[in-house]
């Protein structure tokens, strides 16, 4: 036992950094998209308004049957919870045992070390690939007897390449059944390879799978707190347990609900995206040749030593882009005039 009152462990968390927010500034530092809300939402907002002295439907009902209907499974086999990052705590704090460890690639999303951590699980980090991959075959080979679960980021924030079947077929077929396999498609929308594996049609129904999905990126309601997950019906409940009663609030489930509907406008708007990521590769390449391929709505300069001088030269011109110390800056694809001054940008750098 220690003497202080707080849990030594945490001391090494590192802090999740925010994308920067400047007013003015053009925002590529947080994978938002850049169209405002689907149309439908705010007013579903507003209508939900009326009711906030009211405690929201704690059970999520028709936001988890509607979800249910589309992925084509039982209601009861979703989850949700205030972002899929409160999710993914969740769901390490589920099946967290003392010694249990945590399998992922590095670097990948930075919410996985502190959610290990708050789980009570050690976080094993597996160095990606020179093209800035996930290293399946490194990753099966560090799962062991004290394992709980691979976290597969497909498409891999903040480096962009997804994952295929034949890799995600190897792990599930190297891991055994106990070992929980989660899926982070966080980004899936903005998957243009048609060769990739649509996570919940291939593995929704292996019992060790979890798919994990939100509202924040492609479905505009960032701001709002609303992520989701498939999983086997027990793995399910056992999630839904963990999560903290009413965590997804009145308006978010009804914006929800409204983003939804408006799944026509949510896929054109994904297409402009995707058309710009390509423009902005193919541009970024010039300066930057070793740019990875992308499916997600950024891309990743890997800049190594120079990524925060790029970021600070970036918001000398009143660009926010997300600079990792001595590794790469994540750059969000936005509006065409944006990501041109994002190339401009590039082009006065060196
Ligand atoms: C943005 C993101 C999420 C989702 O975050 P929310 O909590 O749903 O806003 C999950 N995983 C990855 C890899 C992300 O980049």
């Amino acid at each position: 036992m220690t003497n202080e009152p707080i849990r030594e462990d945490l001391a090494a968390i590192p802090r999740y950094v925010p994308g920067k927010a400047l007013p003015q500034a053009l925002k590529l530092s947080s994978n938002e998209v850049p169209y405002g809300p689907l149309p439908g939402v705010p007013e579903a907002i507003a209508d939900a308004a009326a009711n906030v002295h009211r405690y929201p439907d704690m059970g999520v009902v028709r936001l988890r049957e509607e979800l249910a209907a589309r992925l084509g499974v039982d209601a009861d086999r979703i989850a949700t919870g205030t972002g899929s990052v409160a999710l993914i705590g969740h769901l390490l704090q589920a099946i967290a045992v003392p010694g249990g460890e945590v399998v992922y690639s590095w670097r990948s999303f930075e919410a996985y070390p502190i959610a290990a951590t708050v789980a009570g699980l050690r976080s094993v980090q597996v160095p990606n690939t020179a093209d800035h991959r996930h290293d399946v075959d490194a990753m099966i080979a560090a799962v062991g007897p004290d394992t709980r679960a691979v976290i597969v980021c497909s498409p891999n924030n903040p480096t962009g390449p997804a994952v295929t079947a034949e890799e995600l077929d190897r792990v599930f077929g190297a891991v055994p059944e106990s070992v929980l396999v989660v899926i982070d498609e966080a980004y899936r929308e903005f998957v243009t390879d048609p060769s990739l594996p649509d996570g919940v049609e291939r593995y929704g129904d292996r019992p060790n799978a979890v798919v994990f999905r939100t509202f924040s990126k492609a479905w505009g309601l960032a701001g709002l707190r609303v992520g989701y997950m498939l999983a086997r019906a027990d793995v399910a409940d056992a999630v839904r347990r963990c999560v903290i009663p009413f965590a997804v609030n009145g308006p978010a489930q009804a914006a929800a609900l409204a983003a939804l509907a408006a799944e026509d406008e949510m896929r054109r708007r994904v297409a402009l995206v995707t058309s710009e990521r390509k423009r902005v590769v193919m541009g970024a390449r010039e300066i930057v040749p070793d740019v990875p391929e992308t499916q997600a709505n950024f891309c990743w300069l890997p800049l190594g030593e120079r990524a925060v001088e790029f970021a600070a030269h970036c918001e000398a011109r009143g660009i926010l882009v997300r600079p990792f110390a001595g590794d790469g800056v994540r750059v969000t694809v936005g509006l065409p005039e944006e990501n041109d001054a994002l190339l401009e940008a590039l082009r006065d750098w060196r």
